[in-house]
């Protein structure tokens, strides 16, 4: 599988070039937009992978200039943490999926596959559920029962995670890996300290109670059946 990626920032070009190479893809690096708009054109990449802000020929002209002449290309843009504007933009214009800056590099190493595996023939996620919870991805809001929930930007990514992975146990050292990009298996205070704080907003007022503990393996969020 071949991907090109587009980022004048030499050390994020450079640390995604290196993560991908050594997760087995082939990838190009273009340092500006004329030069990954014309790789784009004339190679057969699998994923384009863009900054927004670029040298010359910005994010969204490649974007548009890949979706004039190759409609089948999956794009994933990145976008800075606010720039919400950016994101709907980024998506209207015919991106498949946008990631924010910084990110985990597993989490986009798990982008990356999705894409891949889909093609670019369903539309990006912009909401994720479970009961009355809905997380919008798109403006980075939370709201059980209709009723806006304020989370900062960890407990955000954390809840994030807990309803990609619905169901699943999640162990406190991927949480840790996913969302706060290290690894502290001495340290799971944070995390714990963390959920909690989750917990209190998202489901203490609420029934029924979502996220649970799993004692000596992690946690799970996971809406029980519907009762008829
Ligand atoms: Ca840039």
């Amino acid at each position: 599988m071949k991907i090109l990626i587009v980022e004048d920032e030499p050390k994020t070009g450079d640390y995604l070039r290196q993560g991908l190479s050594e997760a087995g893809f082939t990838v190009d690096l273009a340092r500006n937009g004329h030069d990954g708009l014309h790789l784009a054109l004339t190679e057969p990449f699998d994923l384009a992978i863009l900054d927004v802000m670029l040298p010359g020929l910005d994010g969204w002209g490649v974007l548009s200039g890949i979706r004039h002449a190759r409609k089948d290309l999956p794009v994933m843009f990145l976008t800075a943490r606010d720039a919400v504007d950016d994101r709907v933009k980024g998506l209207e214009l015919g991106a498949d999926d946008y990631l924010v800056k910084p990110f985990a590099f597993s989490e986009l190493l798990a982008r990356v596959r999705t894409l891949l595996r889909r093609g670019s023939k369903a539309p990006a996620e912009t909401s994720l559920h479970a009961a009355d919870l809905e997380l919008d991805l798109l403006r980075r809001r939370v709201s059980r029962a209709s009723q806006r929930i304020d989370l900062t930007a960890k407990e955000f990514a954390l809840l994030e995670l807990l309803l990609r992975r619905q169901g699943e146990v999640l162990p406190r050292s991927l949480i840790a890996s996913q969302v706060w990009d290290m690894n502290f298996d001495s340290d799971t205070n944070v995390i714990e300290v963390a959920m909690r704080r989750l917990r209190a907003k998202v489901d203490d007022a609420f029934e029924p109670k979502l996220i649970r503990t799993v004692r000596g393996m992690g946690y799970v969020l996971e809406a029980p059946p519907c009762t008829p």
